[in-house]
């Protein structure tokens, strides 16, 4: 492990966060709590935390005994002052004379403490800090450290790499009684640098921030050392089939397997994001002989359980061609799982006081030997932190197999964990917005009215897929939604299975798509030119189909339902003069939807369209409103807010009556008018 220690850097950061009133020992505690939390190998998503004792003024100006310590909610690569509140240390090292102190009332007086009310809550393992005596100290999960201690005899091999450096205390779940036994394993060995928790990770500490750190490089390295001195030669590899599928044919699948009825009868479904993830690390690992086994024998350390569960669901192989018969046996692992998660959970709630609610039954990571691995979660923000800590597992694992057999914490530990109080705090209460774990695909997404509509989905909780020619500009609209953008000319079939490919390979699948890309073409119908209406039926028409053949594919392997979405056109049903070539592929993608109303709605698919009319956009540009308004022989202005309401229609407008129409759930075939008011327009 690489020491990033930079005296120049430190010296920096003193300055810069000096001049903002942080004191020396504060800046140089964010500092190298950046260190640590730059590399994933150490600390993961809000696993490991630091602290450092210090003095600060309150309120009254009386300068106290501080324990600055990683807030809860705070990512160590990232962290800033305001995320190692100051909690006052004298109150804090008082509770070490109590007996037994719960997690609930730990929890109160930390936060009575605080310097700052508005702070967040200090890290679940304040008092850890708090009873030692150092004034720098370092806690990491690192996977070195890990893969040499989740062993049947880890704590043995940790007393033979680290002797006299450090402390070893047996697997307990943190809190007051860890507290209390690490300050006494720290005592009985005064000379020590650090202390292992078993199973869990490790802590260092020093009289400076420079020396915690550089202990906590120092006893990782020592781990490090004794794996590379144990490693077999690499593992044996399971048979698979001659040819896989791929990750975006079976990614529907798991992902329509995954979803949890919550209302069959209406289509209401707790749907998941997806992360896919490869690399020759993960392959090593799904395809290894005894993956059966080494998958499942529980997390890494205890806090991962909240992302991954204790277990991933391992399915088989899937080849090539037999997409059915890999629905088959996953849908099979899937309901074995769901079997043994609530095994799992009577086993141990029998003790639990009081009860426990049971959590859903899906599993966060599933390993599919020869393609790689998914991780699910409510978000894609969600499922990437799955597929980080799965990642993690991946790495680590195979470094304890190389050392025995690896063995997490026993299964009541980890019980324990998974449906501790203050582990689900982390995963956050909010409330969830209503397009919340649906993926939306908009055609034409990078402006317009399907940017508008992409808009407008993202603020109800949506993930986001943009399709459009223009895929450098689909790529920097979709980062505003923390959505993927990607070039794809809809007239061309290629393309747009490519596109479908490629959203399900990122986030799962599809559930909503909104078919928006088209462009208009005038001229007079008994003169035109057979090519200009060629090209608009191309796109106007045909995309159209082609986007919702793909849409119907993904929708049907996930067999959840969905809603397809169609940009149609005022002019489908009211034609204007010498809009023909635009209005004729319009008014057949109006009866398109129509079909696919009547041919999927058994599936749960409904099919709905907008008609706006006279939206200002790229499509409608100032040149075809002068002479669209010349054809009708009305001003420019008149032409706009020519409408019953006598109000301009605006893109947005376009894109809630598409988020409308997606939260109908009883609604198919229909036709929304977004014209501001146009009788001769109403559909009748
Ligand atoms: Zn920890």
């Amino acid at each position: 492990m690489k020491n990033l220690w930079s005296g120049k850097d430190a010296e920096e950061a003193v300055s810069r966060y000096g001049a903002k009133g942080v004191n020396r020992d504060l800046a140089l505690r964010t500092y190298t709590t950046r260190l640590l939390g730059g590399v994933p190998a150490l600390v993961l998503h809000g696993g490991g935390n630091t602290s450092v004792k210090t003095r600060m003024k309150d309120t009254l100006g009386d300068e106290v005994d501080v324990l600055c310590v990683k807030g809860s909610g705070w990512d160590m690569g990232v962290i800033e002052p305001p995320g190692l509140p100051a909690v006052r240390l004298d109150p804090l090292r008082r509770l070490m004379a109590l007996d037994k102190l719960t997690d609930e009332d730990m929890v109160n007086f930390q936060r009575l403490n605080l310097l700052d009310a508005s702070a967040p809550n200090p890290s679940v393992e304040t008092l850890f800090h708090a009873f030692l005596p150092h004034k720098f100290i370092d806690h990491t999960h690192a996977n070195a450290v890990l893969a040499v201690s989740d062993h049947e005899n880890g704590e043995d091999l940790l007393r033979e790499i680290y002797g006299d450096r450090a402390a070893v205390v047996s697997y307990v779940m943190p809190g007051f009684a860890l507290a209390k036994m690490a300050s006494e394993a720290q005592r009985k060995m005064p000379k020590a640098d650090g202390l292992v928790l078993h199973k869990h990770g490790i802590f260092s500490w020093g009289d400076t921030a420079e020396e915690a750190y550089t202990r906590m490089i120092e006893l990782v390295t020592l781990a490090e050392e004794r794996i590379a001195k144990g490693r077999r030669s690499t593992v044996k590899s399971v048979a698979l089939p001659p040819k896989l599928a791929s990750a975006a044919e079976i990614a529907p699948i798991l992902r329509g397997l995954a979803a949890i009825p919550e209302d069959k009868a209406d289509g209401v479904y707790k749907r998941w994001v997806l992360e896919f993830r490869t690399s020759p690390e993960i392959l090593n690992f799904v395809n290894g002989a005894e993956v059966a086994r080494y998958s499942q024998s529980g997390v890494i350390t205890p806090d991962h359980v909240i992302r991954t569960k204790a277990k991933p669901l391992l399915v088989p192989a899937p080849e090539a061609g037999k997409l059915d018969a890999f629905a088959k046996a996953a849908k099979a692992a899937f309901e074995a799982y769901d079997a043994e998660y609530k095994a799992y959970f009577e086993r141990n709630n029998g003790r639990a006081v009081p009860k426990k609610k049971m959590l859903d039954t899906v599993p966060r990571v599933i390993l599919v030997p020869g393609v790689g691995l998914f991780a699910l979660g409510k978000s894609a923000k969600d499922a990437k932190i799955a597929a980080d800590v799965a990642d993690n597992a991946v790495l680590t694992i195979p470094d304890a197999e190389a050392l025995g057999k690896f063995e997490s914490v026993s299964e009541a530990d980890i019980f324990d964990v998974e449906y501790w109080s203050l582990e689900q705090a982390k995963l956050g209460k909010d409330a969830e917005k209503p397009l919340a774990r649906q993926i939306v695909l908009v055609t034409g997404g990078a402006s317009g009215i399907g940017l508008a509509t992409a808009t407008a989905f993202a603020a109800q909780g949506a993930e986001i897929v943009l399709l459009d020619r223009d895929g450098a500009a689909a790529a920097a609209a979709a980062k505003k939604f923390g959505g993927i953008g990607i070039g794809c000319d809809v007239t061309k079939p290629d393309d747009v299975r490519a596109a479908f490919d490629k959203a399900a390979a990122a986030f799962g699948g599809v559930d909503i798509v909104v078919s928006n890309a088209g462009a208009a073409w005038q001229g007079k119908i008994g003169e035109v030119d057979e090519k200009t209406l060629r090209e608009s039926f191309e796109l106007n028409f045909f995309a159209h189909q082609s986007v919702a053949q793909n849409a119907i594919r993904v929708m049907k392997a996930q067999a959840t339902g969905g809603c397809l979405l169609f940009n149609v056109s005022k002019q489908a049903v009211n034609p204007g003069p010498d809009f023909g070539p635009y209005g004729l592929p319009k008014a057949t993608t109006l009866f398109l939807l129509r079909q696919y109303a009547v041919d999927y709605g058994k599936d749960g698919i409904r099919a709905n369209g907008v008609n706006a009319d006279r939206v200002r956009t790229g499509l409608l540009t100032s040149e075809m409103i002068a002479s669209r308004s010349k054809a009708r022989g009305v001003s420019e202005l008149d032409y706009m807010g020519g409408n019953l309401l006598g109000r301009e229609v605006k893109a947005s407008d376009v894109g809630q009556a598409f988020v409308a129409l997606a939260m109908a759930s009883k609604t198919t075939g229909a036709i929304l008018t977004v014209d501001g008011g146009n009788i001769a327009a109403a559909l009748r």
